[in-house]
């Protein structure tokens, strides 16, 4: 999958793909006929597997956070889950390959909600990949890479890790 492959290559790691969540629907919240993403983050942990610092769940359906009207993916800082929505990133797609161009969006989110999980904040940079985005046009924006001060704050992390 070419998101398990782009993750492989950009963070340094082995990466696998599995099935996890049968579906979501536990965290439908039918008066905004949105999901929560923060309940189904917290259903995914069980499913990262023991040797596996960290999981990514791929969803599609409309996720939401309380405080906003709804967001493209959620990490837990620092955290082993994080998870990333195809569904607003479809909006406004413009080149003539679509799916491709979908796809390069959903592994930007992937990388972004990755980032948080090693415990990187949102960065000012608005190239950087950790930086907050707000509409599809903020994500269009931002490259694929990690800004010189989040990279150095990434390999810090690894480092972190190794030492456990
Ligand atoms: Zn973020
Ligand atoms: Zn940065």
């Amino acid at each position: 999958m070419a998101v398990a492959e782009a993750v492989g290559v950009q963070f340094g790691v082995h990466t696998q793909t599995k099935k996890t969540l049968a579906d979501v629907e536990f965290a439908l919240d039918s008066e905004r006929n949105q999901y929560h993403s923060t309940r189904i983050l917290e259903a995914l942990q069980a499913y990262a597997p023991e040797q596996a610092g960290k999981i990514v769940a791929l969803v599609q359906v409309d996720l939401f956070i309380p405080i906003l009207t709804h967001v493209y993916g959620e990490a837990q800082l620092d955290g082993r889950a994080c998870m990333v929505s195809s569904h607003r990133l479809k909006e406004d797609l413009k080149t003539l390959d679509l799916e491709e161009e979908l796809t390069r969006r959903v592994i930007k989110e992937v990388y972004h909600e990755l980032g948080h999980t090693f415990g990187l904040l949102h960065c000012k940079d608005a190239s950087c990949i950790m930086h907050y985005c707000r509409s599809i046009r903020d994500v269009d924006r931002k490259s694929e890479s990690f800004c010189r001060y989040c990279k150095v704050l990434l390999q810090d992390a690894f480092k972190r890790i190794s030492r456990k």
